[in-house]
């Protein structure tokens, strides 16, 4: 079983590498989540079905001494939030980020689990080969709600972010997939002063119910982003879109 794999696709812009701890799906059911596609079953059973990938410890730790002190960033991770419910009772994330760490390799974080991600900060803040990352794309709760149904509150997700910047670790922010431009434009001006770095994307594979101006939403993002002088990167979905 390979645990570090190396991304293609819409992946390849996180990272060139990621792992992935849990997997047959995620408890926080995001509507917009691309891991239903992939492995096709129904979002619901999705939700229930998160499990822990057997042995991974061991195969992290086999894999991660064979690729020792690269200098590939390593995502963690995609299909399955790192800091999901059962992360409380496995504590998985924690022992895969020490292996990683232990092995002087590049850690990315990507989350939405607030201050359970926030466990762990005590390994990240005295690591220099290391980001933490939220995924956050709405400002108002009964539209997350709506949208991430089990996911922690957006507020508790900005809160790890500011309290991840406050202990010296490099942070970014995953905007994507962008619903609603307003929104996202206003968690740029919020997060701004902790934020390291953007990744900013739109959903490609689904229609919204309003449509949306996304040429319009990129330049002001792009125009706002410069302004600031933020460093970001504008995923291939909003860079591809003419509409
Ligand atoms: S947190 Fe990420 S992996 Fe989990 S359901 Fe939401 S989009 Fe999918």
């Amino acid at each position: 079983m390979k645990v570090i794999y190396k991304t293609t696709g819409d992946a390849h812009e996180f990272a060139p590498l990621a792992v992935i701890l849990y997997y047959g799906g995620c408890a926080y059911g995001c509507l917009y989540c691309y891991g239903p596609r992939t492995i096709r079953r129904m979002r619901k059973s999705v939700e229930n079905h998160a499990r822990l990938r057997q042995d991974v410890l061991r195969c992290l730790d086999r894999e991660a001494r064979r690729i020792r002190g690269d200098d590939s960033e390593i995502l963690v991770s995609f299909s399955s939030d790192p800091y999901q419910p059962l992360e409380t009772r496995f504590k998985t994330t924690r022992q895969a980020i020490r292996i990683l760490i232990d092995n002087r390799l590049r850690v990315m974080i990507l989350t939405k689990g607030g201050m359970l991600a926030a466990r762990d900060f005590d390994l990240l803040e005295s690591y220099d080969r290391c980001r933490f990352g939220t995924s956050v794309v709405f400002t108002n709760q009964t539209d997350a709600s709506q949208w991430e149904p089990n996911a922690p509150p957006i507020a508790d997700r900005i809160k790890a972010i500011h309290q991840a910047h406050g202990r010296g670790i490099k942070t970014w922010v995953c905007l994507e997939p962008v619903i609603d431009p307003d929104q996202a434009l206003e968690l740029i001006r919020e997060l701004h002063p902790v934020t390291g770095h953007w990744k900013v994307g739109i959903l490609n594979y689904r229609k919204l119910p309003n449509p949306v101006n996304w040429i319009k939403f990129r330049e002001d993002a792009t125009n706002l982003l410069d302004s600031l002088g933020a460093d970001y990167h504008l995923m291939q979905s909003l860079t591809e879109t003419y509409v």
